[in-house]
């Protein structure tokens, strides 16, 4: 491996860009962080508890999981952000060796609890911009330019998160990548309501960096924690590129974002495409990380439009359901075939599920209603999606993106096309 140009040694923290696709704005490189590489593009495992439900960590190292995306409005809640900053950090807390990710609490905050739905009204017809946001008492989130009141999922308390709290959460959280607090919106609000949410995201993004330059002088012995910010936009190519250019200059004292997330509701058909417009007005030399995918033909659109890093909760929360994730496509493990098949989940998988239980088993454990399901089939499948990126990463730097891509996803499609 080169020396690392652009790893900032007084920080820990940098983004090396290396081979990109031709004529694309996919690459691969390495983000440093204070403890430790990140080879990219990569798949991040999702422990919003500080927890990868069901797994030991050295489970979650040994399926080849490179750094764990902990979920900042959840561990607030419980057990407290002082808590965990006290136990030196949400990485030696759950006994972590590797890098980490809080997110915000944006999304979570304006989500959770009662629905997305319910929160915020995902039909317009007939109402008026502001009316979007449910009104009364099914209201679980306000949002106003200062920040965002919410009440708990856990126990209906009242809580209040600004740019400032966020940050603080974040530096008490200690995870090596942060990210700037934002206001998610739907689809389905007005293009109205995007261009002012657009606005009020930016100037909470300004606010985040003022806070995370001065908590970082505050908390200098600490490891140093990159915050990146957040681009919103819905569907407009307008206003995700504005966003973009925005958050890519935005400086506070000489303080800038380390790296970029992309946010927002993304239609599966437009994927490419919005990634694209972000991307193309991003630096090349900072990493970029996208919230919640993890389809095998949405990684395969991310990442060639230039996206590094994804996280998503589908392949543990599908896994506890009996799906199995395959090059073939999916099927779900407590189904008849599985009952007399004596084979492994997939043929040639190296996961520890694969290498020493059969389907028959795993049919059993699913039947049968046994925790050890749970475990055996989230190796699975976050091994099935590390690796895939992996072979992706590879497919980078051999030249063959192309051809991976259309040789894999024809199987892919074929095979799911069949069973319909
Ligand atoms: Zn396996």
């Amino acid at each position: 491996m080169t020396t690392p140009t652009t790893c900032a040694p007084a920080t820990g923290f940098g983004f090396q860009p290396e081979q990109s696709i031709p004529g694309r704005l996919g690459r691969c490189g390495v983000i440093h962080t204070p403890h430790g590489p990140i080879l990219t593009p990569a798949f991040i495992v999702v422990g919003t508890q500080a927890t990868v439900k069901a797994l030991l960590p050295r489970d979650i190292a040994a399926l080849g999981a490179q750094a764990v995306l902990a979920n900042a409005y959840h561990l607030y809640l419980q057990p407290g952000a002082d808590l965990v900053d006290e136990a030196g950090g949400v990485a030696a807390f759950m006994g972590w060796q590797g890098p980490t990710f809080t997110d915000s609490g944006g999304f979570q905050v304006l989500s959770q609890g009662a629905g997305f739905k319910k929160v915020l009204a995902m039909d317009v017809t007939g109402l008026a911009d502001d009316d979007v946001i449910a009104p009364g008492k099914d209201r679980l989130a306000l949002v106003d330019d200062d920040g965002v009141n919410f009440r708990s999922y856990r126990d209906g308390s009242k809580h209040r998160f600004t740019p400032e709290v966020s940050m603080g959460i974040q530096h008490q959280l200690g995870a090596d990548i942060m990210f700037a607090f934002d206001e998610c919106t739907t689809l389905m609000n007005t293009r109205p309501y995007q261009e002012r949410s657009l606005e009020r995201t930016y100037a909470w993004a300004l606010r985040c960096l003022a806070e995370h330059r001065r908590l970082t002088a505050e908390r200098a012995t600490k490891p140093y924690q990159a915050l990146f910010g957040v681009v919103q936009g819905a569907q407009y190519e307008d206003l995700r590129r504005k966003a973009a250019h925005d958050l890519a200059t935005a400086e506070v004292d000489g303080q800038m974002f380390d790296g970029f997330g992309l946010g927002g509701a993304l239609e599966k058909q437009n994927l490419g495409t919005i990634c694209g417009w972000i991307n193309e007005e991003l630096p090349v030399d900072k990493p970029r990380h996208l919230l919640g995918i993890s389809e095998p033909e949405d990684l395969f659109c991310a990442i060639e439009a230039g996206v590094d890093t994804f996280d998503c909760v589908n392949p543990s929360r599908t896994a506890r359901n009996g799906r199995a994730y395959t090059d073939d496509g999916w099927y779900n493990v407590d189904t008849l075939p599985s009952k007399r098949s004596f084979t492994p989940l997939e043929a040639d998988c190296d996961c520890y599920t694969c290498t020493h239980h059969t389907r028959a088993y795993l049919h059993h454990l699913a039947r049968s209603k046994e925790l050890l399901l749970y475990t055996l089939m989230t190796i699975h499948n976050e091994r099935f999606h590390v690796r895939l990126v992996e072979r992706i990463r590879s497919s980078i730097v051999d030249g063959d993106f192309e051809a991976f891509r259309t040789e894999y996803l024809g199987r892919y499609e074929a095979k799911r096309r069949s069973r319909q």
